[in-house]
């Protein structure tokens, strides 16, 4: 194992942990200050999640909502970047330890996201499909395409109907944003190519745990959102509590059983397992539990921000989104400046600048500042944040072109399998050879 020592210059040394929006916004905000940073990322690239559904859907490709670390870090001179998973963190010796690296700091911003929670769901973390990486949508997408692939050879009508149903888990955001794109999916682009499906035979279910989706914005846009949907073919479950997975399909507490090949899980997020095996203190969703500066209680030189931070505000936990992240990390950046110049951190301020879903083509619903709005218009501002937010000139180009393609056309831009072996076990499944083995679980992943 190498020891990476510390800059033998004066400038003290700046490490973050995560190349997502709360890293970047701290290494930005860090990027004229007299400090060396170094970001950590398991990957090379940053990743817009907020797309990552359209992925899945066959509607964007992969390197559109993402963008190269150092391609990025190009404009801010004093940042570098190492790739490489941290795998834990010795607070006492101020050391990161990767697989054959041990790093030193003299500041750490821990930003390492999230992960699912799957709530002690039997089954679950073995047989759905995750939607919170680029490699988790490309699964998928591969998946949903193996599976109508096989259903046009299909002669058993059992077998066919459970290839073509996909079963969504959860009816917030993600849940109800990738359920409207697969209906559209599949109602148009998909019964072009594979005329010989019966368009009857696909289900897109949304199983919902609460009596309603979108629970976080006002009823009006709850109301709204859970008609649009079934208007577009959804079937909406509500109060439909997953009790258990297994490759065939979900179990409900009310005893009921959806046949699927595809259950997909939207319905629960923590924070990254680094805290735990870090040994950081964690609240009950697994985030590390900060004081009010974004300070590791006892380790005033280490901060946690954005999903991999508990903290609240009027009583309820800052949400799993990008802008508490983004927010974060310009303030934790700031309180690092200020604590080289001996002035104490100074609390984190909360800016709360809303919510927005998108149900489908045309249609959405916004919360922007205790107004609220649906249809084309809310459609619109969805539109206009998702292309601002995009990182990169290229990637916004083509996202604009995708969407052109797809919602005045009714295409999608994408639908190759890639690798082609990524079909295999679908037909392997339906042919019999495979039971449910955790061999054939795991590499659904
Ligand atoms: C499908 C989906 C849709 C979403 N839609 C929206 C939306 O519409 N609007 C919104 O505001 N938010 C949305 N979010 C949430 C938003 O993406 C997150 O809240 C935001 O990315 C959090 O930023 P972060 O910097 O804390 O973590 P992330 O952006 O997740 O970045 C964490 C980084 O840490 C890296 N990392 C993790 N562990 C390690 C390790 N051990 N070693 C090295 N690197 C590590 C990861 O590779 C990653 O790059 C969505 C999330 C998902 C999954």
């Amino acid at each position: 194992m190498s020891n990476v020592n510390r800059n033998p210059s004066a400038r003290h040394k700046v490490v973050i942990v995560g190349a997502g929006f709360g890293g970047l916004s701290a290494a930005r905000t860090l990027a004229r200050s007299p400090v060396d940073t170094l970001i950590i990322d398991r990957n090379n690239y940053h990743t817009f999640h907020a797309l990552l559904y359209q992925v899945a859907a066959a509607e964007l490709e992969p390197e559109e909502i993402s963008y190269p670390v150092r391609t990025i870090l190009r404009g801010i001179p004093n940042a570098s970047f190492l790739m490489g998973r941290v795998e834990r963190i010795d607070l006492d010796a101020k050391t990161l330890h990767m697989a054959s690296h041990a790093i030193q700091y003299d500041y750490l911003i821990l930003a390492a996201g999230s992960t699912t929670r799957f709530f002690g769901v039997e089954g679950a973390a073995e047989n759905v499909f995750e939607l919170k990486t680029l490699d988790n949508a490309i699964a998928l997408r591969n998946h949903i395409l193996c599976c109508l692939e096989q259903a046009e050879s299909e002669p058993d009508a059992e077998v066919r109907r459970r290839l073509l149903t996909f079963a969504i888990v959860g009816g917030g955001p993600t849940g109800v944003e990738f359920a409207g794109a697969l209906a559209e999916l599949m109602r148009g682009p998909i019964m072009k190519d594979y005329p010989a499906l019966n368009p009857s035979d696909v289900r897109v279910v949304l199983l919902q745990a609460v009596d309603s989706v979108l629970p976080d914005l006002p009823s009006r846009l709850r109301n709204y959102a859970l008609q649009r949907l079934r208007r577009m073919g959804i079937e909406v479950f509500l109060s439909a509590v997953a009790t258990g997975v297994t490759s065939e399909g979900v179990h409900l507490k009310d005893g009921s059983f959806i046949p699927s090949r595809t259950v997909v899980w939207t319905a629960g997020v923590r924070g990254d397992s680094l805290a735990e095996t870090s040994g950081l203190p964690v609240a009950g969703d697994g985030r590390v539990q900060v004081l009010p500066s974004l300070q590791v209680p006892g380790h005033p030189e280490v901060y946690a921000i954005g999903d991999f931070s508990h903290l609240e505000k009027d009583g309820h936990a800052l949400p799993f989104t990008a802008p508490p992240a983004i927010q974060e990390g310009a303030a934790a950046a700031l309180n690092i400046k200020r604590q080289l110049q001996n002035s104490d951190p100074l609390p984190f301020q909360y800016r709360d600048k809303g919510s927005l879903a998108t149900i489908g083509r045309f249609a959405a619903v916004a919360y922007v500042g205790r107004r609220e709005f649906r249809g084309f218009g809310a459609w619109v501002l969805w539109l206009g944040v998702h292309i601002f937010n995009l990182i990169g000139f290229r990637n916004r180009i083509l996202v604009m072109v995708d969407w052109a393609w797809d919602f005045l056309l009714y295409e999608r831009a994408v639908r190759l399998i890639l690798p082609s072996e990524s079909c295999q076990n679908v037909h392997r499944r339906t042919s019999g050879e495979l039971e449910q083995t955790p061999e054939y679980s795991r590499s659904l992943h």
